[in-house]
């Protein structure tokens, strides 16, 4: 057919408008190329279970044992496929490459180059879960990371061929000669190399139309935002990256003691208050692990 244009210069054409666009910051970027990624109608967001993170020492959150449910985190990975591409948030506390999945949970221990160490159960890959909702790490178009903590990147090198949408001062203390606290640079160091789109403004629109746009929210690391979502059926969500942790922090009003900057925070958490106000969005605390266990997982989804 005469009128249809070659493969060839289609995927030419895409790749233009992907460099232009990476220029343009602020602005949507156009769909990326998927590889067989499946067509979805309208937004979907999907909740994998990247294992459970148990905490010795409440103390660096303000908070005692009495005061907490329990003092396990969950550590929760999603995937929002929209008609327009895919964004991955967050992508766990332990690499896919360093454990072998057994049908039960198995604990691992992580020493981070900083010396601290951590414990983290986990049952199921990420890849595992993916392929099983229909998807594979090269079909994701866009990654985000709410933040350069280890718990957030472990898979983070898996999304490199994706475009990276992060704010300067956080991908610059990723990649600073010593590396921040709490991190494990290894886990994201193939990010260097990816397309990036640096974030300028405090709201990034990632596909154009308002139903996911990453939101500025430092104060627990430079760049930290957190992920609005406007789901048809479910309603806006806001997934908080770690912006709190339990949600005894919230109700008590306590900042961790590692935060890149406390009043910051604080500041943070009063705008991000008042956007869930006005917007309606509830509030999902990615680490909060009696709410995450009643989560849907992937491969069901919220539309
Ligand atoms: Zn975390």
């Amino acid at each position: 057919m005469a009128h249809h244009k070659p493969a060839i210069l289609r995927k030419t054409l895409n790749g233009l408008l992907a460099a232009i666009c990476l220029q343009a910051t602020g602005h949507a970027s156009p769909p990326v190329e998927s590889h067989a990624a499946p067509v979805v109608p309208d937004v979907r967001l999907y909740v994998f279970d990247c294992g459970t993170l148990h905490i010795a020492d409440l103390g660096r959150f303000h908070l005692e044992r009495k005061e907490v449910s329990t003092s396990d985190m969950s550590v929760a990975c999603f995937l929002i496929a929209h008609p327009k591409g895919t964004l991955i948030w967050d992508t766990g506390a332990v690499p896919d490459a360093a454990w072998k999945p057994t049908g039960t949970a198995v604990t691992y221990h992580i020493v981070l180059p900083d010396s601290q160490q951590r414990d983290v159960s986990i049952a199921r890959s990420l890849q595992e879960q993916m392929a099983e909702a229909g998807y594979t790490a090269s079909a994701i178009t866009h990654l985000a990371l709410s933040h350069y903590h280890y718990d957030h990147t472990a898979n983070a090198n898996e999304f490199a061929g994706a475009i990276w949408l992060v704010r300067q001062a956080e991908r610059d203390a990723m990649f600073a000669a010593q590396p921040p606290g709490v991190t494990q640079p290894s886990t994201y160091e193939d990010l260097k190399n990816s397309k990036t789109l640096i974030i300028t403004d405090d709201e990034y629109d990632v596909f154009g139309d308002g139903k996911v746009v990453i939101k500025a929210a430092p104060g627990h690391t430079p760049g930290h935002q957190v992920l609005f979502v406007r789901l048809a059926k479910t309603g806006p969500v806001v997934l908080s990256g770690d912006l709190w942790h339990y949600p005894q922090e919230r109700t008590l009003d306590r900042v961790p003691t590692f935060e890149f900057n406390a009043e910051q925070t604080r500041a943070t958490r009063v705008a991000i208050e008042a956007f869930l106000k006005k917007s309606g969005a509830q509030l999902w605390i990615q680490h909060d692990f009696t709410a995450n266990a009643s989560l849907r997982k992937s491969p069901g989804f919220y539309d």
